[in-house]
């Protein structure tokens, strides 16, 4: 796997500090969704075992730790992830890190931990991160992803090098985005994913653009009460839960620009204006405010607890047909 273009740079600056010794043993790469973050840690980790990378850097993708890597395989690499979408990551994969780092490299080089989404560990899981970036080992490099920080514990921040992801320009995603889809259309595709390229990638292989159609059309129905909160919570349930609290919490955010500002919003081109706006009279812009708290702290709780989304979406769909309208 290779970086993508707009990380080159942040790329090269990583190769030099490598070349330099100045690697640190924790990087906490931070920033939106879909801008890139996991191929960016997947291609760094690559480079780090591979052992002819090419000028720049990248595995050579043919030497034998490379292959190990593609067939998934090599031994100095582990991967920490939910074992469930949406689900918190528990401790004792966590503490199964503690076995990894003690080893040494069955290949002499370095070992490399990824763990994506970091922010979704549970409590005991972070603590005993802690400790393992609190006594780091020799050659192990940790490559934490996050889209959300701020939900990190700070002694856990603090102990990392901080590498920022953006989303990058309009134009350059777009040219990007362009070479990857066989002519389908990048532009609403790259709306829907707010800017974000590897979003709208994902948002093109799958059936996603119609779940987002649907999605809005429920709530829109959901406020004119012609539809049952417990049955799109029912449907709801089977998504991936936190996109789908992203993609609302968005449509509130929306609603609030319309009311309030002149900003214009995220949504536009996509002709959800006029229904946004639409739905935006219909409420005051306290009781918009008020939902789009209760939103975040649902995003929060599927993000780090072991909350049951159905009853979530129940709760919060319950919620948002029965709000006063004016
Ligand atoms: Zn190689």
């Amino acid at each position: 796997m290779s970086y993508l273009p707009w990380q080159a740079h942040m790329w090269q600056q990583l190769q030099q500090r490598r070349h330099a010794g100045r690697l640190p043993h924790a990087l906490l790469l931070s920033g939106p969704a879909g801008t890139g973050k996991l191929r960016f840690a997947t291609a760094f980790a690559e480079s780090l075992l591979c052992s002819t990378p090419g000028d720049d850097g990248s595995a050579c993708g043919h030497c034998k730790a490379c292959e190990l890597v593609t067939a998934g395989s090599h031994p100095d690499w582990t991967t920490i992830a939910p074992e469930e979408a949406g689900k918190a990551i528990k401790v004792d994969q966590i503490r199964s890190l503690a076995d990894f780092t003690s080893l040494h490299a069955h290949y002499g080089g370095s070992k490399v931990v990824t763990l994506q989404p970091v922010e979704q560990m549970n409590h005991a899981a972070a603590n005993s991160l802690l400790k393992t970036l609190e006594e780091p080992s020799a050659n192990t490099v940790l490559l934490l992803v996050t889209a959300n920080p701020q939900r990190l514990l700070p002694t856990i921040r603090s102990r990392c090098q901080v590498l920022h992801f953006e989303c990058p320009p309009r134009a350059e995603a777009l040219a990007w985005l362009t070479t990857q889809l066989a002519g389908r259309d990048g532009e609403r595709l790259l709306e829907i994913a707010a800017g974000a390229p590897v979003m709208a990638l994902e948002l093109a292989d799958s059936d996603l653009l119609a779940v987002f159609d649907e999605n809005f059309a429920s709530i829109e129905a959901l406020l004119g009460r012609w539809q049952d909160p417990l049955q799109v919570a029912s449907q709801w349930h089977k998504q991936d839960g936190l996109r789908t609290l992203h993609w609302f919490s968005g449509w509130v955010t929306d609603m609030i620009r319309l009311a309030s500002t002149d900003a214009p919003p995220h949504l536009d081109y996509l002709g959800l204006r006029d229904r946004l706006q639409a739905l935006a009279k219909e409420l005051e812009l306290s009781t918009l405010h008020r939902f789009l708290e209760q939103l975040n702290e649902a995003r929060r709780l599927l993000a780090t607890s072991q909350v049951n989304s159905q009853l979530l979406f129940e709760e919060l769909l319950v919620r948002w047909s029965a709000l006063p309208r004016r």
